[in-house]
């Protein structure tokens, strides 16, 4: 599950930096990025445990994805995989929404 290895690669990360005494993980999920963050929270919830960051909270902050397109220079958020400008031109660069990333942490 790809979901799984994102989270096991943000526990250790986190533990990597901190020691693990966090209590909340803030995490940005770009609407590109192929995450369920259903499915996310779950699995780092699995990934967590019995690490020193068992019952840290992980929030999730969605980010729609953002694109130019190289026709008619407009910007536009996109609400789903769909690189298609209202113009009719699918010759559109992806500007964001992509990203995955670790945000902050809260020290405990
Ligand atoms: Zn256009």
């Amino acid at each position: 599950m790809h979901e799984l290895a994102i989270a096991e690669s943000v526990v250790s990360a986190v533990l990597e930096r901190t020691g693990g005494r966090v209590s909340v993980v803030r995490l940005r999920v770009g609407r590109l990025a192929g995450v369920v963050p259903d499915a996310l929270m779950f699995c780092f919830e699995l990934a967590a445990a019995g690490t020193a960051l068992e019952g840290a909270a992980l929030e999730i902050e969605e980010r729609a994805g953002e694109a130019r397109c190289r026709d008619c220079d407009s910007r536009f958020s996109m609400r789903d995989a769909f690189l298609l400008c209202d113009c009719g031109s699918a010759d559109v660069e992806l500007l964001s929404g992509r990203e995955l990333q670790v945000t902050s942490v809260e020290v405990a």
